[in-house]
């Protein structure tokens, strides 16, 4: 692929648009970036992509812009259905995601992960296995860093680890992983798909283009999954509940992975550090993807064992009076929350809350009723909940990350367990999940510190 002398618009400058327009740019394309926000709110991006010679139009997409151009390069956040797209669509100009872009680039092979929950967890699980190996490997994607910024350092041996989400998949013409896994499918981001069924379609396109000689793996338990099984690639299924005759599953204490009619045993249960049977499903598809990337049974079960989780995802934060403190702030769907919950044996505090996605809130009941839950309430989607949990499940109003913990460490009993799973996505109280997660974590801490009798910030 040729970017010489091409007219490239870039849509969108947050991180994956910076480095899109600059990667064009260095390859002596005529590159226009096209932004919503004005000079001052990015103001030190734009002085970069000046320096490199790109031109700015910042406060505003002018339609004009997007019909002068060879190619169109949009961010993860841009929506498809834009007019100013719209009108370039209608006059045949290509419009690709920046995956499309870097996948022309691309280097060695390329494993990508998609699903509703679990990619970043598989993601860098698989990362991980295949350093663990000894494979030369990169992560990329929305894990961290845009794939595009990671194609220089790829070489014919790199095997590219990328987590990928179906916005990107929207804008996709001839991207095809040679590992390409659909985690599971459940109801997320509907206020953007318009409906399960769109959103469904937009994962399985991971699928579209690959070969014969390429790989799909899939969820077997996952009924949502199953009807977009491709029929191009090697398939293989892994799952938890059952054989598969190609593909990952447990049989008792063992993680075995089936293909032409043999089994190789490719670790233990015991060798999964991660709470949660959803983090069973994470490693039954990381080992399988591994495998078939070139680790050794013996390199998978060794990664597996030393894989430490990521943050924000069920992860321990400390013990105060008995009580311990989970952060699942990465929990912004109700199905997520589901999972944390069932993670968890005996009572729960929990905090859930933000901004709603538009999920079914009283899917939540019945777990919450079982743990024997006191659910604490925050953020713009506190209504919506209370009144979905129907009074079945103790509830309180929280209003703030402060006062619910706060009130957590107030309400729990030693033995209990206080866990953020907010089932909603953050922005309407903090800058993002990360954003939240930090937050509950230092309150928690400063926690600990009064506890110990240490003057915390707090006081
Ligand atoms: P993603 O990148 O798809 O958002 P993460 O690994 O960041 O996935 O996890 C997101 C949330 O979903 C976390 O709350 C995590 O505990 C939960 N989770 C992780 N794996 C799964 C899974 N396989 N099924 C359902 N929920 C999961």
């Amino acid at each position: 692929m040729e970017l010489e002398d091409k007219r490239v618009l870039v849509v969108g400058l947050a991180r994956t648009g910076i480095a899109t327009a600059l990667f064009c740019a260095a390859r002596a394309a005529r590159v226009t970036a096209s932004e919503e926000r004005a000079e001052a709110e990015v103001a030190e991006a734009a002085a970069k992509l000046r320096a490199a010679g790109c031109t700015l139009e910042l406060g505003g997409h002018r339609e004009a812009t997007f019909l002068a151009q060879d190619l169109i390069v949009t961010s993860p956040g841009v929506p498809q259905e834009m007019p100013q797209l719209a009108a370039a669509r209608a006059e045949h100009i290509p419009i690709w995601s920046e995956i499309e872009l870097a996948w022309r680039f691309l280097r060695g092979r390329l494993v990508a992960i998609t699903g509703s929950n679990g990619k970043t967890t598989t993601t860098a699980l698989i990362g991980h296995i295949l350093e663990t190996a000894g494979i030369p490997t990169l992560v990329a994607g929305n894990i961290g860093t845009p794939l595009i910024s990671r194609v220089e350092a790829t070489s014919d041996s790199t095997v590219t680890v990328a987590e990928i989400s179906s916005f990107q998949l929207q804008a996709i013409d001839s991207f095809s992983p040679h590992i390409a896994l659909l985690l599971n499918l459940t109801p997320d981001h509907l206020d953007r798909h318009a409906s399960l069924d769109d959103y469904g379609h937009a994962k399985a396109r991971l699928f579209e283009y690959q070969t014969e000689q390429d790989a799909a793996i899939l969820n077997a338990d996952d009924m949502a999954v199953a009807q977009y099984a491709p029929s191009r690639p090697q398939l293989y299924w892994f799952s938890r509940l059952k054989r598969v005759a190609n593909g990952g599953f447990l049989r008792g204490d063992q993680i075995v992975f089936r293909r032409d009619g043999s089994e190789t045993v490719l670790l233990r249960r015991e060798d999964i550090g991660l709470r949660g049977e959803h983090n069973v499903e994470n490693v039954l598809a990381a080992s399988a993807a591994a495998l078939l990337a070139g680790a050794t049974p013996a390199a998978i079960a060794a990664g597996v064992r030393s894989f430490a989780g990521v943050e924000h995802r069920l992860e321990f934060v400390a013990e105060v009076g008995g009580i311990s403190f989970y952060n699942d702030s990465k929990a912004t769907n109700v199905d997520a929350t589901l999972k944390a919950l069932d993670a968890f044996p005996g009572r729960l505090v929990v905090i859930l809350g933000g901004k709603d996605k538009g999920g079914d809130f009283s899917l939540l009941t019945q777990p919450l009723r079982q743990h024997g839950s006191l659910a604490l309430l925050i953020g713009a989607a506190a209504g919506k909940i209370a009144a979905q949990l129907g009074g079945a499940v103790p509830t309180e109003m929280a209003g703030t990350m402060d006062r619910a913990v706060t009130l957590a460490f107030e309400r729990a009993r030693p033995g209990d367990i206080v866990l953020l799973a907010p089932a909603c996505a953050s922005f309407d109280q903090f800058e993002n999940f990360e954003h939240r997660g930090r937050v509950f974590k230092q309150l928690v801490r400063q926690l600990e510190q009064q506890a110990a009798g240490v003057p915390g910030r707090a006081g």
